[in-house]
Parts: structure tokens; sequence; C-alpha cells
């Protein structure tokens, strides 16, 4: 079983999602998360969710400079009135690069992992240049099951994220990639998932990602740890086990 954890999959049209699908299964491709965004991308997410048997749904508040913390109270409700449908928060996070409201950004951070929490969901987590400040939130949430996504932090703070026992989604552009090939060979084996960031991030520049790139990964990766593309895969299926079942 191969799954993507990190797509979204309401950046496409209604037309463009179905190809992807097929294509997806076709490839042998079992589940994929797709995260939201905020609460227009959570709604349209439900849907894609119901609509399509391998997508699940992670619902969040990515951290942008409208977030504003009314926009929690009407997540939460979402949230709440959909518990059925969700497999995971995310995507949340900081993000300092993009985005100057550091203040409010670890507010409604904290506020999404308390929820997740008292729900007992798996987070994924964005942290661009915000690494070292989110690490540092994550220690009183001892007891989540973290993902990382893309985590571009420096070395030192991989390392204390493995201490955290978080783990570490890794996107299909690996490829042309040395911080991540240099992660998936230093993080031991049963810390790592697998994610594309669809539409982003494509193994081939100027491309439009897409969940079946997945597999191009696994490749990568059973050549960085010199094993056989199945052995691989049936690493990263326990893994998804262990975070999500
Ligand atoms: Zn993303």
């Amino acid at each position: 079983m191969v799954a993507d954890i990190h797509a979204h999959l309401d950046y496409f049209s209604n037309e463009e999602l179905k190809k992807i699908i097929e294509r997806a299964k076709k490839e042998g491709i079992e589940i994929i998360i797709t995260n939201s965004t905020d609460i227009k991308s959570c709604k349209k997410s439900l849907e894609i969710s119901k609509k399509y048997d391998i997508v699940r749904l992670a619902v969040g508040l990515y951290p942008n400079d409208n977030l504003n913390i009314n926009d929690f109270d009407e997540f939460k409700k979402f949230v709440l009135e959909n518990q059925k449908e969700i497999f995971a928060i995310g995507e949340i996070g900081m993000d300092f690069k993009e985005s100057k409201n550091e203040g409010s950004q670890e507010l409604i951070f904290k506020k999404q992992l308390e929820l997740a929490q008292e729900l007992n969901l798996p987070v994924i987590i964005h942290s661009r240049k915000a690494e070292k400040e989110v690490l540092k939130i994550l220690e009183d949430y001892k007891n989540l099951k973290k993902i990382l996504h893309c985590f571009s932090g420096k070395f030192k703070l991989i390392e204390e994220a493995k201490k955290q026992g978080c783990y570490f989604s890794i996107p299909a552009n690996i490829n042309r990639s040395e911080h991540f090939k240099k992660m998936v060979k230093e993080i031991s084996m049963e810390r790592i998932l697998l994610e594309t960031d669809s539409p982003f991030l494509p193994p081939t520049k100027g491309e439009t990602n897409e969940p079946a790139n997945v597999l191009k990964t696994v490749k990568t990766i059973s050549a960085i740890w010199g094993i056989s593309y199945d052995e691989t895969k049936n690493i990263l299926e326990d893994n998804f086990r262990k975070v999500f079942e």
C-alpha cells in the first residue's frame, strides 16, 4: 500500500481531479490525504473526500496574513460537525517567510494542536522559516502524533524533532534536493512518510505535481536505503499505519 499523506486536491479543477485520481489508482496509490488551508478549502476538501474513496480529509487553517481568531471558532465548529469524516489536522503551523503576523499564527497553531489532542488526531505541520519556534511549541504536545511536512530546518533541528518523536514526510522533489536525500539517509527508517504537496513541488521542475508521483519517491528512497523497492514500500506502509491507524 502506498499513501500520499499531503496533497492539496482542492487546487485542481473537477475534470483534472478525476484524471489524477484515476492515474493514482492505476499506479496502486491507496490513500491520498488532502490537506486544507482555510474554511473554504475545508468545505471543498470534505466534498472531494466524500466523492473519491481513496481520499481522506485533513482540515486546518494554514498560516497566512489573513489568519484571524474568528476563523478558529468557525473552524472548530466545522471540525466538530464533521468529526467522523476527519482523518488528520493539517495543514497547520507557522510561516515566518511569507507572513509577518507571528502572534496570531502562534495562537491559532496552538489552538489547533489542542483540538487535535482533544480529538486524538495526527497533525500535519508546516514550519517554513519557523522551524525552531514550531519545535519549541511542540514540546508541550508530547502525546500528539506529529508529522513535519517538507521540513527544511537545519540538521540540529532535525535531531531535536527526532527526539520529540516527530515523523517526517518527504516530498516528491527529493530527486532534485540534496537536503531531503540527506534527511532520508540520517533519519531512522521508521520515521519516514511520503507526500507530494500536489500541485506544488513536482519531481520535474515546471510540471504540475500529482499523488501518483509518490512512487518515484519510493524508488529514490529505496536507492538511498540500499534495499528493494518492495521492502521500502512495506516499511513506509508500516509507518503510515503507526501514525494513522
Ligand atoms: Zn501543503
